[in-house]
């Protein structure tokens, strides 16, 4: 079973301030680090951490070749990423002050322009995952065709867009929401979606996950550990959730390598970048 990730590619540049500039102000960063991110980019390289099949589906602008390269490093598949050399590749301007809050630019560039094909992979077939984010085009046309293909799909619905849910919701297997998704989802469809199964992550809290068809519901509590950064926490979370049913693993089990892995990637900072493995994740477990 392979994971197909339709799913965005970006490169979070990070600049430590003093304080976020005013508007018509100059500052000079005390610190800067390039890393990668983007939901996409973040959900394939845990999926692959955690030991699935995970061929990305995204395009980049021309260069950056760091980006694939740190991808294939990951165990992701990077042949099916386009290249859009007119287009800058997705990125984020990270603004942190001393106190940790933050601005950000983000730019889609290349996540916005993927080349049509891409909706309609060669080999994505019955027992697949075709995994989505909110933050490229082509989702409704991906999931149409994956789930005419006899796959499941996965829908992480973040950012979240109330049209963009609606649109791809017919297609989806099972969503993906963490509380305030999960909160504005059920204001505007109520609770009773047409999905096989809602996976519902709630930070500290934990994470649920609801079979809409049999009834039946799990709860994992989080692990306690001692957070320093918890960007790209549910991406964390999505990929290894995703990974654990491309292996076939029952939803608790599921929810539990899931819980792990994501409760060692907040105690390092970087989203992409943090992302444990599955042997870290045994030993965690053990
Ligand atoms: P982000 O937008 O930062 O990626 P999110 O809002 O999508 O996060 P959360 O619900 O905050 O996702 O977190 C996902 C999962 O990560 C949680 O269900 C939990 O298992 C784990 N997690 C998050 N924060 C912590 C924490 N402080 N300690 C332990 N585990 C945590």
């Amino acid at each position: 079973m392979t994971i197909y990730n339709l799913g965005s590619i970006n490169i979070d540049h990070v600049y430590r301030l003093p304080a976020l500039p005013r508007p018509g102000e100059t500052l000079h960063a005390q610190s800067y680090a390039q890393g990668l991110g983007g939901k996409g980019a973040n959900q394939s390289v845990a999926a692959a951490r955690a030991g699935a099949d995970v061929i990305h589906l995204g395009a980049m602008g021309a260069g950056d070749d760091w980006v694939p390269r740190r991808l294939a490093a990951a165990g992701v598949q990077t042949s099916a990423i386009a290249r859009l050399p007119g287009l800058a590749t997705g990125h984020a301007i990270i603004l942190v002050d001393a106190a940790g809050e933050n601005s950000i630019v983000l730019h889609g560039g290349a996540n916005l322009a993927l080349p049509a094909e891409l909706a309609r992979p060669a080999g994505l077939g019955r027992g697949d995952i075709l995994l989505m984010q909110n933050e490229t085009n082509l989702q409704a046309e991906a999931a149409l065709h994956a789930r005419r293909a006899g796959a499941r799909v996965i829908y992480s619905a973040a950012p979240f867009s109330i049209a963009a849910l609606r649109e791809v919701l017919p297609h989806v297997s099972i969503l993906a929401v963490n509380e305030i998704e999960a909160r504005d989802t059920f204001a505007a469809l109520g609770e009773d979606l047409p999905v096989e199964g809602l996976l519902i992550t709630r930070g500290a809290e934990g994470a649920e996950f609801r079979d809409l068809r049999s009834g039946q519901a799990w709860h994992q509590p989080a692990f306690a550990v001692q957070a320093v950064d918890t960007t790209g926490a549910g991406d964390c979370f999505t990929g290894w959730f995703a990974a654990g049913l491309a292996r076939g693993e029952t939803p608790p089990d599921a929810l539990r390598h899931a819980a792990a892995a994501a409760a060692l990637q907040v105690t390092r900072k970087g989203a992409g970048d943090a992302m444990p493995d599955r042997a870290e994740v045994l030993a965690f477990l053990k």
